[in-house]
């Protein structure tokens, strides 16, 4: 039923449109990317299990093995040439194995996270870039039916606009980390994958190059994804996703055409919740109504009633009580299976929404958020559960059940309980949350 739909805003503000700037690349979007191992098609990756320090792997090794797998290639049928031009070029790559290793000392949070990546810059560049490849994009929704501000916002966090694909040699990257034990399965795959591409002619295999966990392309397609999805929409017969916009644009579309978008939905709202609000609510897995939700006296953040609608929403404060609240919809989980993180899913609509003419969020995070240390998770992790409050086994990362554990011991304690370690909360179980250092 459509017309129960919350659809997209139509605005659309052309004039708005003309401030194009100069590409800066204060963040990295690749490596970031990659270091959460979310990026397009990374996304198994983070199923797997954390990972504990191993012995690095060994030249002697790493040759043995590409011995193995250019046997594999062959019996998969990639031609002799591309296997000699690519895994018998392959070296081992020290400095993709340190960055497998890395892990976050401390947790990120809203503030920082969502402050780095939605700027005004990047709203701006958004909009310029709309009005140049507008053509490009209408024919590109009519197509896969993802509107241009969101291909948009994907495009600016993933290589900040094709700022920054990332610079080295996939092959190489592929190879190391499917040679390295840790993660095998995974990478031998998207090692076999990005052979298949090569095999196909898409590109040269001294030009395919990408982040140091393999992702390539404007849009950080990882070689899995980019067999599945990826598009030839300039009809030149190769799908090349680092220099042709159209084969990027049209392939993103798809790849979130076949992750299941809905193409006349919003991805969610920014939203204003009442005083007392029963923060037990609040949870990605938590759906209700739009009716349901207005009932509890949940408003647009403009204070103007939600849509009396029968619609699902979950609602998420990712920055506790005193950030902005946000209901999400189904679309919402659609960015989700892109890059499995919140912070990620809330920073793509809201740019879209912004370039779609959309003004900044009208709650801002609160940027003094304490930011806990792995260690300092742990402990949080280990006082819940011997509080009574299962937290799962301490592992020093901060998910949903750390949070659902968390929620429960401030309702217990008649604090709000919306799952945000703040300081005071801390502070009742005895963990120090001095302002973590860089
Ligand atoms: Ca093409």
């Amino acid at each position: 039923m459509p017309n129960l739909r919350e659809l997209l805003p139509l605005v659309c503000c052309m004039s708005l449109l003309s401030c194009a700037q100069t590409p800066s690349s204060t963040t990295n979007p690749s490596s970031t990317a990659a270091s959460t191992i979310s990026t397009p098609a990374i996304t198994a990756a983070a199923d797997a299990p954390v990972i504990t320090p191993a012995p690095m792997l060994t030249e002697a090794e790493f040759a043995s093995c590409i011995q193995t797998f250019s046997a594999d290639a062959k019996k998969a049928g990639i031609s002799a040439p591309i296997i000699r031009a690519s895994l018998g070029k392959a070296s081992l790559s020290k400095r993709v194995l340190e960055l497998d290793r890395q892990q976050p000392e401390f947790t990120t949070t809203f503030a920082d996270y969502f402050n780095r990546r939605v700027t005004e810059q990047r709203v701006a560049q958004g909009r310029a870039l709309w009005a140049t490849h507008r053509a490009l994009l209408d024919r590109v929704e009519q197509t896969y039916g993802v509107p241009a501000p969101y291909l948009l916002a994907f495009w600016g966090l993933e290589t900040n606009f094709g700022g920054y694909f990332g610079n080295m040699k996939v092959v190489d990257s592929l190879a190391t980390l499917a040679c390295d034990p840790r993660r095998s399965t995974f990478f031998t795959i998207e090692l076999m994958n990005a052979l298949r591409i090569l095999d196909e002619g898409d590109i040269a295999p001294e030009q395919m190059l990408g982040s140091w966990a393999g992702a390539m392309g404007n849009f950080q397609f990882m070689p899995s994804s980019y067999l599945k999805n990826a598009v030839d929409y300039d009809g030149d017969n190769k799908r090349d996703l680092w220099h042709s916009k159209a084969d990027a644009f049209a392939s993103a579309a798809k790849f979130l055409q076949s992750l299941g978008w809905l193409g006349d939905e919003r991805w969610g709202r920014e939203v204003k919740l009442p005083r007392n609000f029963p923060f037990l609510e609040a949870g990605l897995k938590n759906h209700k109504t739009l009716t349901e939700w207005s009932k509890l006296g949940v408003t647009r953040a403009d204070n103007s009633p939600l849509p009396q609608a029968e619609m699902n929403a979950s609602l998420l404060v990712p920055a506790g009580h005193q950030g902005p609240a946000f209901l999400v919809y189904d679309n919402f989980n659609v960015i989700m299976r892109w890059n499995r993180s919140e912070f990620y899913a809330i920073a793509v609509g809201q740019l879209a929404d912004q370039i779609a003419g959309g003004g900044a969020l009208l709650q801002t995070p609160p940027i003094d958020a304490p930011r806990l240390h792995r260690q300092q998770v742990m402990q949080l992790q280990a006082q819940l559960n011997q509080k009574g409050f299962d937290a799962g086994k301490p592992d020093g990362i901060f998910g949903p059940g750390t949070r659902r554990a968390l929620s429960e011991f401030q309702h217990s304690q008649g604090l709000v309980a919306d799952g945000f370690a703040d300081h005071t909360v801390l502070k009742l179980l005895g963990i120090q949350s001095a302002p973590a250092s860089n």
